[in-house]
């Protein structure tokens, strides 16, 4: 009797064995349905161990083996363990990310054949330098697709003219190295052509035979990037893979990535799982972005999963962005990875916007535009040029207070104050989700005159409307783009000149081109400036420049105002005089010195409960136990004292946090795979916890 291990997506950390019933051609990698209790899960075989510890006569078969979808790959399968151990999770949650997403369930019960021979994955997927070489003999033996499905974009006309000698030898850079494991940091100034070298770098990897994965952060995913991916690949079939796509289409796209028709997979951070037999390189666009993290459920970082599965496979790797992350920076600094620099604009004639300061002095009681910006919209606007105006919070005013007696508005489950939204009449937490209406007074004092404190966007496009009642305003932002389309709807009408002043998020900050676009006003950014996360400048300073990036695309010169009480700061001199590195720099010895990452190492233990004491006594009891690790690991590694963030209790929960840290990844790994069997073993019931490895913030 053989015997399959199924890694099924339930917290447990183990794997569970089955009997496969004779003749279902089960191998490591198959994706099969399993009873789990009750249950039918669906689960990927990870192993055929020579027999069970488990009492034979006590397993229970595997119930299906899934016909519709290609095993697991030999080099994902590594891919998700690497994931599993690196970031504390259970591996067949992980593994659920790296299958795509199954049909329903065979009505038979029992045994169903495979239709159509598999490959076997451990023959298809070397996960080893042998990608290369398979990918030239493999080249041939692949067809197009007879027609397009969903989830294809069909390739247009190749566009993109000859690159300059710049692009070139970026281009020319990574090309010389496919075949073997390389890491490359493409920066430069937006509109510098990244995306064209990367794309000719590409097309040369799926010339020689090879297919290309592209990953992009979720917002930049537009039909517009991949109709122009396909046209600079002149009829080469584009797979798109992103958690929005219907699962038969995702499916597909798969099995067409599995099969090597898919030679380009343009995909957000789940893609990085996606089955490529002849994978010959990996482009992470905007390696910076926060999306690469996934947060909900199970936890794992894309750009650095994505650099893991380059090496792996031997294959080079290109993070590109025109505000790398400081981590990247820095490996290019001590020359872990090869820094390639595109200088100007890539259009000739094209300027950088040109930056300026207004202050926020002399703004009227519960004005929240200053003058001069009023006046460049105004400019704008006789000129038939577009505006956008961006401040980083939805809403009409993030506090409603009482100057009588000092109330503020607060969220009952949370500690934060409710975000006022004017157009609905209620107060909202944007933690939790509570909503209540506005009261007419003060609930302690009974004034009625309440002052809404501090400027969202729907309170921007109140005063924007109200100065300008001609215009045509737009607010984009997750209340008005909750539909499927509404903001692809907006793109749409501001491209055909339909908005004179676009009001919105940072939803704005990417991804569209509007040749119109003069002019970008940026409010409230001084609230990053000295906020206590530790990456917050870092994050404004790309978020400025991908917003200041959307004026003057095309002929028209493009102006950003920032209204600040701190002109001065070096974020914003860096940000007027294009300079990065520069910033980077200052950015890394401040790092240094508070001895943060990249120089540090971080893990971050999150516990929250009903009860604070519970909270506090699981937090001590794991100090303890941390220390007790460190020691018998013989120190390299620190852990600070249980602390409370400023979100102390959300949702009705209490939270505590335990940080530890160390310089070294290794030994920091080494503690964490001590230590969490010792926080199992707790069994604190009433405290739920997780290790957040290398946290995007200690808030
Ligand atoms: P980035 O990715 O750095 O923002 P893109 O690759 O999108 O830059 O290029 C910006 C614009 O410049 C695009 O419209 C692109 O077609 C154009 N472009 C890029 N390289 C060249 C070139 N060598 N000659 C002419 N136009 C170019
Ligand atoms: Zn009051
Ligand atoms: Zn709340």
């Amino acid at each position: 009797m053989s015997v399959a291990r199924v890694a099924v997506p339930i917290a447990a950390r183990q794997s569970f064995d089955y009997w496969v019933p004779d003749g279902l051609p089960v191998l490591r990698g198959s994706v099969v349905r399993v009873g789990v209790g009750a249950r039918t899960l669906v689960g990927v075989v990870v192993e055929m161990p020579r027999e069970s510890e488990v009492d034979p006569t006590r397993l229970r078969p595997i119930v299906e083996l899934v016909g519709d979808v290609a095993p697991v790959p030999e080099d994902v399968l590594r891919l998700a363990t690497f994931a599993a151990d690196y970031y504390g999770q259970p591996l067949g949650s992980i593994l659920a990310c790296a299958a795509p997403p199954v049909g329903a369930a065979s009505r038979r019960s029992g045994v169903r054949g495979v239709t159509k021979p598999a490959r076997a994955p451990a023959a298809s997927a070397g996960a080893s330098s042998a990608g290369a070489s398979a990918a030239s003999t493999g080249a041939s033996s692949t067809e197009s697709p007879a027609a397009p499905h969903p989830g294809w974009h069909d390739p247009g006309a190749r566009v993109g003219g000859a690159l300059n000698s710049e692009q070139q030898r970026a281009a020319h850079a990574v090309t010389e190295t496919l075949g073997r494991f390389e890491t490359f940091l493409l920066h430069g100034v937006t509109g510098s052509g990244k995306t064209e070298t990367y794309l000719a770098a590409a097309a040369e990897a799926v010339a020689r035979g090879g297919q290309v994965l592209l990953l992009v952060p979720e917002i930049n995913l537009t039909p517009q990037l991949a109709a122009r991916v396909a046209a600079a690949f002149g009829g080469t079939p584009v797979g798109v893979l992103h958690s929005r796509l219907a699962a038969g289409a995702r499916r597909t796209t798969w099995r067409d990535a599995a099969e090597g028709r898919a030679r380009i997979v343009l995909g957000t951070r789940l893609a990085v799982f996606a089955p490529l037999p002849w994978l010959g390189l990996i482009v992470v666009d905007e390696e910076h972005d926060d999306s690469y993290r996934q947060e909900e459920g199970v936890r794992y970082h894309a750009r650095d999963l994505a650099i893991v599965r380059a090496r792996e496979r031997g294959v080079p790797v290109v993070l590109a962005s025109a505000t790398p992350s400081l981590e990247s920076f820095h490996r290019a600094e001590v020359g872990a990875y090869r820094l390639l620099c595109l200088g100007a604009r890539a259009v000739p004639g094209a300027r950088p916007p040109s930056v300026r300061f207004v202050t926020n002095r002399g703004l009227a009681a519960g004005a929240v535009v200053a003058a001069p910006v009023l006046e460049a919209i105004g400019e704008r606007l006789g000129r038939a040029e577009q505006s956008l105006v961006f401040v980083n919070r939805r809403g009409f005013s993030p506090s409603l207070l009482c100057h009588a007696c000092g109330w503020a508005a607060c969220c009952p489950h949370c500690t934060a104050r409710l975000v006022l939204h004017r157009e609905s009449r209620e107060l909202r937490c944007h933690h939790c989700g509570f909503a209540r209406r506005v009261a007419p007074a003060c609930p302690t004092c009974g004034n009625q005159d309440l002052t809404p404190v501090g400027a969202g966007t729907q309170r921007l496009e109140e005063q924007l409307s109200e100065r300008f009642p001609q215009a045509r305003i737009a607010r984009v932002d997750r209340d008005t783009t909750t539909r499927r389309g509404a903001f692809a709807a907006v793109a749409q009408r501001v491209s055909s000149g339909e908005i004179d002043i676009l009001v919105g998020t940072q939803m704005l900050a990417k991804g569209h081109d509007f040749p119109r676009l003069t002019l970008v006003a940026v409010l409230g950014a001084d609230n990053a400036l000295y906020s206590a996360d530790f990456r917050a400048t870092e994050r404004l300073f790309a978020q400025l420049v991908q917003v200041g990036g959307r004026a003057g695309r095309a002929r028209l010169a493009g102006e950003v105002l920032i209204q600040t009480d701190f002109a001065e700061h070096p974020l914003f001199q860096a940000l007027c005089a294009q300079d990065y590195q520069s910033f980077a720099r200052t950015l890394l010895a401040e790092r240094r010195a508070a001895d943060l990452p990249p120089y540090s190492h971080l893990a971050l233990l999150e516990a929250q409960g009903r009860s604070r004491e519970d909270v506090e006594r699981f937090l001590a009891d794991a100090w303890r136990l941390a220390r007790e690790a460190i020691a018998a690991l013989g120190g390299r590694c620190e852990c600070f004292p249980p602390s409370t963030p400023s979100l102390a209790r959300r949702a009705g929960l209490e939270r505590g946090h335990l940080l530890v840290q160390s310089a070294s990844r290794r030994d920091l790994h080494a503690l964490l795979r001590a230590w969490r069997p010792e926080l199992e073993a707790q069994g604190a019931r009433r405290v739920r916890w997780r290790v957040d490895v290398d946290p995007a913030d200690l808030g």
